[in-house]
This record gives structure tokens, sequence and C-alpha cells, in this order.
């Protein structure tokens, strides 16, 4: 750790959006102004820091956004950013306008840039935001909240049709590494079944056999959430029910519409707490750090620390998910968790 007086900071979003980004940049905003720090907004990510395209911020211009979905400052991929090369023209833009600090908020990915750009002498923060929260360091993540509650809205509607016509809905949501959104949503929904990367599934099992049992118990449309990072997706496990039930099986891809929307109470308040300790970190002369929350701790790790934990899915929610869909003990893969 260094120290460093803070005069201004560069805020950016990056990687896959998720709502309640803006909330955490106005919340960046307007705690460096009550610090006495300036703020500009790094637009598009690494790319816009490559390329200096950056706009002023200042308290007005964060008003009203915490409601919107998306990020008013773009999110982008940087390949030039993965080069030495790249990084460099970053370092340079930030002494070119005499950015003290930055803070970056995404994903895994973000933090590993950051992680480049402290090596590099510049101060960093990093804010999780993704819909997956699969970063390890904290509980949650900002957009999970949201998604869930985009998706639950989604099944719910297809479930009303999913039952007039006695059909097995199968649907897929976002989670190319984890099954974090496809376990809550699942319970949220009362899914039949769950099929998530984690689990080691033998579909016979652990999918058909819960099928099989609400059937006897009376139920004639099922709902399977499939997270999308599962072998095959959704319409590998929809072919593999229509080949062994002969159920009228359909497949739903919620897709990005899981991104998108105003974001929820819990995601505008954690954006906001987030954001606030963020500055509070450069300001103190903190550098390399990671905002996480812990229960209901707002606690801060050093980056590469972060980046080496392991997260495991809820245990309290897989048992509960497991006991009332039916679903067996279903062993998971130990080098997902
Ligand atoms: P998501 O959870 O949506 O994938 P993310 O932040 O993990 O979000 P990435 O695409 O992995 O998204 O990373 C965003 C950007 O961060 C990349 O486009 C790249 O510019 C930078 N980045 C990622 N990994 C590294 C790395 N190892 N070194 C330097 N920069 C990196």
């Amino acid at each position: 750790m260094e120290s460093k007086q803070m005069r201004r900071i560069g805020v950016f979003t990056s990687g896959g959006d998720a709502p309640g980004m803006n909330a955490a940049v106005r919340s960046v905003v307007r705690t460096a102004l009550h610090m006495g720090i300036e703020c500009v907004g790094i637009r598009r990510g690494y790319y816009g820091l490559i390329n200096c395209d950056i706009i002023p911020l200042d308290f007005e211009s964060v008003s009203g956004i915490s409601r919107q979905g998306g990020t008013m400052l773009y999110s982008a991929r940087s390949e030039e950013f993965y080069q030495p090369k790249g990084r460099e023209k970053a370092v340079s833009t930030c002494k070119l306008l005499g950015i003290d600090g930055l803070v970056g908020i995404g994903g895994d990915g973000t933090f590993r840039g950051l992680l480049e750009l402290s090596k590099l002498g510049v101060s960093v923060v990093g804010i999780p935001g993704t819909i997956d929260n699969d970063i390890s360091c904290s509980t949650y993540t900002i957009g999970f909240d949201t998604a869930c509650n985009t998706a639950q809205d989604s099944i719910d509607k297809l479930r009303d049709t999913m039952q007039s016509h006695e059909r097995c809905s199968v649907v897929e949501v976002m989670g190319r590494h984890a099954g974090h959104l496809a376990l809550y949503v699942g319970v949220a929904c009362g899914a039949t079944a769950v099929v998530i990367p984690e689990q080691d599934i033998n579909y016979e099992h652990d999918l058909m056999e819960p099928i099989r049992r609400a059937r006897l118990n009376g139920r004639t449309h099922f709902m399977v959430i499939v997270a999308e990072g599962v072998e095959g997706g959704a319409y590998h496990v929809a072919e593999e029910i229509r080949n062994t039930t002969a159920l009228d099986t359909r497949v739903t891809i919620l897709g990005h519409v899981q991104r998108g929307g105003s974001p929820s109470s819990r995601d505008r308040v954690t954006a906001t707490h987030m954001g606030y300790e963020a500055v509070e970190l450069l300001a103190k002369g903190m550098t390399n750090r990671v905002i996480c929350l812990q229960g209901d701790q707002y606690v801060n790790y050093d980056i590469a620390e972060a980046l080496a934990m392991r997260k495991s899915l809820d245990p309290q929610t897989y048992t509960v998910m497991r006991a009332l869909t039916g679903m067996e003990q279903v062993k998971l893969k130990e080098e997902l968790l």
C-alpha cells in the first residue's frame, strides 16, 4: 500500500454490464466530491482508458441514474489492454489527465486488469459488478438480485402457458461458469429440477426421476432451469427429457434480457455502499483492493488475494433446492467449488 494524495480519480465500468453499475458510478462521483476529490468518467472500460475516451462528471451529471439499467459509461472488452503496450497507453492517459486513482466496476477480468495497472504505479480499487454472482471474495455482486427478479418474472409468465398446454419447459439462464443464478431462480420459481455446471449430474437419476415423481403427484407441466455453462446447454437437456419421457418439451433461452432493467433496491443500495467504500479507500491512500460484501459487512481484500479465492454455491440454498425439487443428493464437482 502506498500513500498518495487524491486530487482526481477516474471511474469506469468493464466486462459484462449489470443493473446497479450506474448507482455505483453515482456513488463514486458524489463521494469523491464530498471528499473534495474531482472525478472523471472513463467510457468503454479499458478501451476508453487506452484511447482517452473520458467525460467530466459532476454532481448533476449523475443525477437520476441509479434507477437506470445498463451503464451510462458504456462497457467494453479490450484486447489491446491484455498487451503491455496497451497497458502503458492506459497509464499514459492517467498521467496526461492527472488521474491519481481509478475505480473499476466489473468482474474477475476487470480486477486482473486493475492488478496489472497497480503494478505500473496506478492506485486502483475494484467493485464487483456482474449478474453471475461469481466473484469469489464477495458473497454478493451488483446486479444479481435484479437478474434473479427478471428471470423469475419471465419464468412465471412462461409457466402460465406451459401449464395450459401441459408441457415441460427447459429455461436457460445466464451463468457460463457458475450456477448461482440458476439455483436461486430455481428455488424462487419452484422448479422441478435445476441443472448447473457444478453438478456431476446423472440425467436418469437427477432429472427424469424428479419429473416422474412430480407426474406421480399429479403435475402435468414441468419447469427445469439450466445454467448456460452446462455441457450442451438447454437444448441438450431438453433432448434428453424428450427422448426419455416423450414429454412435449420446449426450450427458452432468457439471454441478455437478464442483464437489463431498472435495478432492484438491493442492487442500488449495495452499489451505493460499494462506491462509497471504494473512494474512501483511495482517499486513505490505499490501492490494489477490491470491495466485498461478507454477510452484511463491507470489507476489502488485496486484488491478488481476492482473485485466488474460490467460491462455492450457497450450501443452504442448494440443500433447500434439492429437498423441494425431490432431487437426490447430487455430487458437486470439486473443481468448480
Ligand atoms: P464478466 O464477469 O462479465 O466476464 P469481466 O470483468 O470478467 O466481466 P472480462 O472480459 O474478463 O470481463 O474482462 C474485461 C476486460 O479486462 C478485458 O477485455 C481486458 O481488457 C481486461 N482484462 C481481463 N483479464 C485481464 C488480464 N489477465 N490482464 C490484463 N487485462 C485483463
